[in-house]
């Protein structure tokens, strides 16, 4: 795996740890914050559910040469000349893209999950048109609706939340709003649902009123593309994605879908409708993804990742937690502080200064503050690429129940306990 080298005995320089790149960094001043943000990864317990680590030739390709290539465009379509090697960068990652999700067309140019999302609204709606997603406290994403982002200002939206007792989602209330509103899109996919999405319902419920059906499997595409998760397609219009969530590749976003008419559209609505020149050092990262996501060693670890999780559930719901859901079914669960003195928030800090690094999260009728919150959001792609096991599960709850459960005492004997996981499995 990863990463920069840990250059403790080198000063400040920065190194490329990839044979060809061997170069120290002449910027100290900036360095220095890399090699601070590198030991911190080394050293700290990563549960934040959307992070991960990439490989060693990911990180070569984002830290290549491509960065500075201008490509407005898409393959053999350019703006400008000097496209002959970057054009075939970005087919052999669309052809990548479309086999490993099985689907037609791949836009790979979106520079984030959330441009993704804004490339499907610009191509299949006008201002004023109406959204249905899933409400932020019971697990949907900024640009599904919430009032502060594009979408909460420029659509009319309606949410959906999850029943309040069994925090699943109610199919029954999505049709019923769906039938009283006719959506335009409706959009099925979340940042802190511990559990399975049923794309076919959603997909009855869209032929219904007659709305186009957004997949946004930003957080579980890994667990998609490995079987560990219902596929989208052939369900959803449009799939969105991410790529460094569970897929663990280069930060991004990536439009799916299997309609020609609509390929278009998106292909027109990332690139001009709201992107200049596409970022070809990631796109060939998403290439190395893609590839690297259709081995039997990437769904071995998405079942150690899904298996690591229902792992940290048990031994946190051992101790006393409350889940959201009273479970997971995937990479991330969340734990409910409802009724309890201590907020997401307080938590949050709590764990972090253990080295333990998670996000607080609102939780279905969070009665606190976004601010605040009542949850913790915990995910286990990132320290399942480190290697942890399921064992190791059993000790991250200790930790944090240490933690919490004490929060005015010593924190050096739970500090040992991280030091010591983290030095088990180290990035290299
Ligand atoms: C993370 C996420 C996004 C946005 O990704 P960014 O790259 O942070 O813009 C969109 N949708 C969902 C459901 C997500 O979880």
């Amino acid at each position: 795996m990863t990463q920069w080298q840990n250059t403790e005995q080198q000063g400040h320089a920065v190194t490329h740890n990839i044979g060809l790149m061997h170069h120290a960094m002449m910027d100290q001043e900036m360095a220095n914050f890399i090699n601070a943000e590198n030991k911190r990864q080394q050293d700290h317990i990563e549960l934040i559910a959307s992070e991960n680590f990439v490989s060693r030739d990911i990180l070569m390709a984002v830290g290549s040469i491509l960065t500075n290539k201008y490509a407005e465009g898409y393959p053999g379509k350019r703006y400008y000349g000097g496209c002959e090697y970057v054009d075939q960068v970005e087919q052999l990652a669309i052809e990548r893209a479309k086999s490993l999700f099985g689907c037609g067309f791949a836009n790979i140019q979106p520079h984030s999950g959330s441009q993704a999302n804004q490339a499907v609204f610009l191509a299949l709606l006008n201002p004023g048109d109406t959204i249905l997603g899933m409400s932020m406290d019971a697990g949907g994403h900024l640009t599904h609706g919430a009032k502060v982002s594009l979408t909460g200002k420029w659509f009319n939206i309606v949410s959906y939340g999850v029943h309040p007792v069994s925090h699943r989602l109610d199919m029954d209330q999505v049709r019923d709003l769906a039938k009283k509103h006719r959506p335009k899109l409706i959009i099925v996919g979340a940042s802190s649902y511990p559990r399975v999405l049923n794309f076919k319902e959603f997909r009855e419920i869209a032929d219904e009123v007659g709305a186009f059906l957004l997949a946004d499997v930003a957080h579980i595409s890994g667990l998609i593309v490995t079987g560990h998760h219902p596929h989208p397609f052939p369900h959803a219009h449009v799939v969105t994605s991410t790529t460094h969530k569970t897929l663990r590749g280069p930060r991004g976003g990536i439009v799916l879908t299997n309609e020609e008419g609509l390929a278009k559209k998106i292909d027109g609505a990332v690139f001009p409708g709201l992107q200049g020149g596409p970022l070809m050092h990631v796109i060939a990262a998403k290439g190395i993804c893609f590839k690297e996501a259709s081995t039997p060693e990437f769904s071995h670890y998405i079942r150690s990742v899904c298996d690591n999780s229902a792992a940290l559930g048990r031994a946190l719901t051992q101790r006393g937690y409350h889940l959201v859901s009273g479970g997971t079914d995937n990479h991330l669960l969340v734990v409910d502080f409802s009724g309890s003195a201590l907020s997401g928030q307080a938590a949050q800090q709590a764990l972090e200064a253990v080295r333990i690094t998670a996000n607080k999260n609102g939780v279905p009728n969070d009665q606190r503050s976004y601010v605040q919150t009542s949850g913790l959001r915990l995910g286990t792609a990132a320290v399942t690429t480190r290697g942890f096991m399921a064992a190791d599960m059993d000790i991250i709850a200790q930790c944090i129940h240490q933690r919490l459960n004490d929060l005015g005492g010593p924190v050096d004997a739970v500090i040992k306990q991280v030091q010591a996981l983290c030095r088990t499995y180290p990035l290299q």
